[in-house]
């Protein structure tokens, strides 16, 4: 039975519709619009979004960008947070006004070997907000009870964005990585993602060394705990790093296959190498020969668990890490992806709803 809260009916905002923004072609800019509030189903809840970033994964849905596309109309983002205002049928999970974070696996099966085996980020039944399932980028958003995160008080809804999506990705990818104490850490791209992974090898223990194009972006780096950076623009960092002893892991988060192909190099023997971002070129040149005698690991590692998620939003509600973030309206979609592609924009866009 599902326990219907009345819709909101404010100027402009009709009943039985809500605000998005919406791709209607993968040529076309955005348009933000009135789209029709689809009725719940078993297991949903219908969100009202207070705030969603804008990752570099929003950038690619929108442009169909890769191998399996997502099928326009839809609404991307899956950093979205906000409370509770509807239950769907069978809904015993969350209650009305929690507020909840609707992040990238915004479905799985929960039975198969992966969801069981806590790896439901592998599952092949995976629903992604923002992708196949419309996502944040909006007044509202539809999401499955099971797969919504909980965010703890004293968390505000503006850095819950970032760390839904960024946030956990990058603490995965350090998880992944095997950090510990005493191991040189090398961040390419200090982004959305970077300025979170270089805070989170921190915390795992690391000396973190950020790589990135931009001077700004390393200091920024410096001062979230990079003990130290190279500008890849003026200085050879496979160079540099090996300099200092080479890395024990690299994380690649920069949206380029040349930077994968340096995080690769810059790596001691023994070491790992994280892939994370996801360039729309889609290929990169490695030695195998190196590889082998070399003893090199290399990980693809996508986003991260729900668990995963509590953790993040744990550590920063106990003051342990720092969203740099900047706020804008919905209706700066487009010049919000204008100014990530093109690198203007410090770590994280996250809208404000
Ligand atoms: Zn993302
Ligand atoms: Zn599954």
């Amino acid at each position: 039975m599902a326990i219907t809260v009345p819709s909101h009916t404010e100027a402009g905002s009709p009943v039985g519709t809500y605000r998005a923004a919406v791709v209607h072609s993968f040529h076309e800019p955005l348009t933000v619009e009135q789209v029709p509030r689809p009725e719940l189903t078993a297991g949903q809840i219908r969100v009202k979004v207070q705030a969603c970033g804008l990752c570099h994964t929003d950038i690619h849905a929108a442009h169909g960008d890769w191998p399996i596309k997502p099928s326009p109309p839809f609404i991307p983002g899956h950093e979205g947070v906000g409370t509770v205002i509807e239950l769907g049928p069978g809904v015993t999970e969350v209650q009305l006004g929690e507020r909840v974070a609707m992040p990238w696996l915004g479905y799985a099966c929960g039975t198969c070997d992966y969801c069981v085996s806590g790896w439901e980020t592998l599952c092949l039944q995976q629903e992604n907000m923002g992708y196949s399932i419309d996502g944040g980028f909006g007044d509202e958003a539809v999401a499955y009870a099971r797969y919504v995160v909980r965010v703890p008080e004293g968390v505000h809804s503006i850095d819950a964005a970032p760390l839904t999506c960024a946030g956990v990705t990058t603490y995965k990818a350090v998880k992944v990585a095997g950090t510990r104490s005493s191991d040189l850490t090398v961040v390419f791209g200090v982004g959305g993602l970077g300025h979170l992974a270089i805070q989170y090898a921190a915390i795992a223990g690391a000396r973190v060394i950020a790589v990135d194009l931009i001077d700004e972006k390393l200091e920024l780096a410096r001062e979230l705990g990079a003990e130290f950076t190279v500008n890849a623009s003026r200085e050879d960092p496979v160079q540099a790093i090996q300099k200092l002893g080479g890395a024990d892991q690299a994380i690649a988060l920069a949206v380029s296959p040349k930077a994968f192909e340096q995080a690769y190099g810059s790596l001691r023997r023994g070491g790992k190498l994280v892939f994370v971002a996801l360039p729309a070129d889609n290929e990169v040149k490695l030695p195998i020969f190196e590889t082998v005698l070399n003893g090199i690991t290399i990980i693809g590692s996508i986003v991260g668990t729900r668990t995963e998620l509590r953790e993040v939003f744990e550590l920063h509600r106990a003051g342990r890490t720092r969203v740099i973030r900047e706020v804008r309206p919905l209706e700066q979609v487009n010049e919000s992806i204008a100014d990530v592609e093109s690198g203007r924009v410090a770590a994280r866009i996250v809208f404000e709803l």
